[in-house]
Formats: structure tokens, C-alpha cells, sequence
């Protein structure tokens, strides 16, 4: 593969995996920053990316890399210290920093998303069936009857047994993985354009896990939904995602399909994250390799490369000189001074 600027049709700095579907998202030179007594701190530095119908993108780093703040940006749930800059198009339309009123509309109809937690979205006090079918009188102006049956027909869809019966039951009367589902389902019932989901699986035990990827894999047929997946774990996006972003202290370091980023990563952090990943062969009692060191402390990140403090392969250059993320290869972007590793 080549390792030096060829083919790629993308500016440096763009997201190189830019999608060959048209657009639900374009996310331009992202900024969110938060003010604190210590001064501001630079959560997303500069991101672009686009996602294309149908296409799941998937994000990975670990916390504190800025993944989960892009999309409290583009969905406008900033916390009050938060500011975000640069542009954020849903369908051609801008909707970063909209008026509530007009983001309401979007949110929740044709962007939706599901956290880790589902009591973040479920109203512990609320039967289900009401969670659900306020959001369909609301946004779709049903009836209560017409919406009580879609919210049945939404549980059914993401396989909770006797759908009927339990639309009628509160939150903490479902399992962790039930919950989960029920979540998926409220989010599906606009049927929306674009489904973000920010570590939905995480809580969860393997097999439900499993189970969870499986249904989202089956809605992303059945409705060519495009996915969003945020996570820290590469193994949760490896069968689900079309492309991948790697993310570290705020800023994409590598981007591409997900067979090139599993099978060549090319920048170093992406390469022991997936050293650091388990894997079937792996001597079960050996200790899985981590990455050395922590995170950077994002208002004190290092001089030149942010990865540097950690990186096997740095040298004289990335001490002083930040790397920007450049096309390397049709499809692919990093940002690390290497030619190849
Ligand atoms: Fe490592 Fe240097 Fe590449 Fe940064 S630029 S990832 S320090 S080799």
C-alpha cells in the first residue's frame, strides 16, 4: 500500500473517508470548547467527517478523546460552560447552534440517539407505552390508538417478547438488555435518517452485547438507517461499521474503511489499540499488552504530536511539530509524521 499522498480526492484535514452516498451529515472543522476555572478546554479540535445514507461510522477512543462531545454539539446538548464552532450540515441544513425550538424538531424525528445508559432516555415514573406514544401524537400527530399499536409494533420489531402485554410495564420491570432494546425502539419510532448511538452496548454482558449489534445490523437493513456508533471498544464496531475514525485528545488521527484500519492500521495509536484488543487465540491466561501512559490533559496537551508522551515509534520531529491529518491513501487519513509503520 502506498504510504505517501496518491489518490485521495480530499483535502488535508478532511475526514479522507468521505462517503460516496449522499450526505445525511457533514460536520466541517468542529470546535467544542469548555470554559473552566482553569481556563478553556479544547474538547473537539477542527473534526470534519461525512456519513452517507445508510453508511455506519464508526468512533472510536477512549474517554476523554472527544468522541461523545461532537455529538452532544451536533445535537445541541452541550453542557451551559459548552461552545461549539465551525459547521454542521443535516441534509444540506445547518443546524449547528439552532434555536431549541427548531432543533427539537430535528432532534428525536430524524436524528435519534441512544446512550449507554437508557434511563438517560426512559422516564423512570412513565409506562412505556406513554414514553412511546407521546412522541408519536407529538411528531407525527397520531391518534393514541394508531400510536399505541406502532409503539407495539416497534417493541416487537427489536424483539421484546409479548410486546402487547409489556408496553404497558414501567422501565425497571425490563432487564438491562430489555431496557436497551426498548431504547433502540423509542429511537427507531420517527424512523429516523440517522441513528447515533454513544457506547450502547457497554454495560451490557457479552451475549447481549452481541445480540444488540445483531439488531442494530438488522435495522440498518431494514431501514437503511445511517448509524453512528461511538465507542472505546474496536472489537463493538468491527462487524457493524462501514468506515471508522480514530480519535485522540480531540482530534481524528486516522480514518478509513474498517477492513484497512483492523487489517494496516497506519497511525500508532490505532495500532495499539487493537494490540490492546482480546482476541480468541490469545493465551487466555497471558496479560493483554495496554497502551503506556494516560491521556493527555487537554489543557496541558504536549508540544508537537499529542500522542507522542505514549508513542513506541516517536522521534526528533514530533516533539516539535503537531502532525495534521493528511490523505495518505483513496479512502484513508492520518495524522503521524511516519511514512509507514
Ligand atoms: Fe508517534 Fe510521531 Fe506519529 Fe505522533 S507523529 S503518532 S509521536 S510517530
Amino acid at each position: 500500500m502506498p504510504s505517501t499522498l496518491g489518490t485521495a480526492d480530499v483535502p488535508a484535514g478532511a475526514d479522507a473517508g468521505t462517503a460516496q452516498a449522499p450526505a445525511v451529515l457533514e460536520v466541517a472543522n468542529l470546535v467544542t470548547r469548555f470554559a473552566s476555572p482553569d481556563g478553556e478546554v479544547s474538547a473537539v479540535n477542527g473534526v470534519s467527517f461525512t456519513v452517507g445514507q445508510g453508511e455506519t461510522l464508526g468512533i472510536v477512543g477512549e474517554s476523554g478523546s472527544g468522541k461523545s462531545q461532537i455529538f452532544m454539539s451536533v445535537m445541541g446538548l452541550l453542557a451551559a460552560n459548552g461552545r461549539a464552532t465551525g459547521s454542521v450540515r443535516y441534509r444540506g441544513q445547518e443546524i449547528l447552534n439552532l434555536p431549541r425550538a427548531r432543533l427539537n424538531r430535528i432532534r428525536g424525528s430524524r436524528i435519534s440517539m441512544i446512550f449507554q445508559d437508557p434511563m438517560t432516555s426512559l422516564n423512570p415514573y412513565l409506562r412505556i407505552s406513554r414514553q412511546m406514544t407521546e412522541v408519536l401524537v407529538h411528531h407525527k400527530g397520531m391518534t393514541a390508538s394508531a400510536a399505541l399499536e406502532e409503539a407495539i409494533r416497534m417493541l416487537d420489531l427489536v424483539r421484546i417478547p409479548e410486546a402487547r402485554r409489556r408496553v404497558h410495564m414501567y422501565p425497571h420491570e425490563f432487564s438491562g438488555g430489555m431496557r436497551q432494546r426498548v431504547m433502540i425502539a423509542m429511537a427507531l419510532l420517527c424512523q429516523p435518517d440517522l441513528l447515533i448511538a454513544d457506547e450502547p452496548t457497554t454495560a451490557l454482558d457479552v451475549t447481549v452485547q452481541a445480540q444488540i449489534l445483531d439488531l442494530m445490523r438488522d435495522l440498518k437493513r431494514e431501514f437503511d438507517t445511517s448509524i453512528i456508533m461511538i465507542t472505546h471498544d474496536l472489537g463493538v464496531i468491527a462487524g457493524l461499521s462501514d468506515r471508522v475514525l480514530v480519535m485522540y485528545a480531540g482530534s481524528i488521527v486516522e480514518s478509513g474503511p474498517v477492513r484497512d484500519i483492523f487489517y494496516n492500521p497506519q497511525h500508532p495509536y490505532t495500532e495499539a489499540l487493537l494490540k490492546s484488543m482480546p482476541r480468541l487465540d490469545d493465551d487466555i491466561l497471558g496479560e493483554l499488552p495496554t497502551i503506556a501512559g494516560q491521556p493527555p490533559n487537554l489543557q496541558h496537551l504536549p508540544t508537537g504530536c499529542p500522542f507522542r508522551p505514549r508513542c513506541v515509534h516517536a522521534f526528533d520531529r514530533c516533539v516539535t511539530d503537531a502532525p495534521a491529518l493528511e490523505p495518505f491513501y483513496r479512502g484513508r487519513a492520518k495524522a503521524c509524521h511516519l511514512e509507514a509503520l
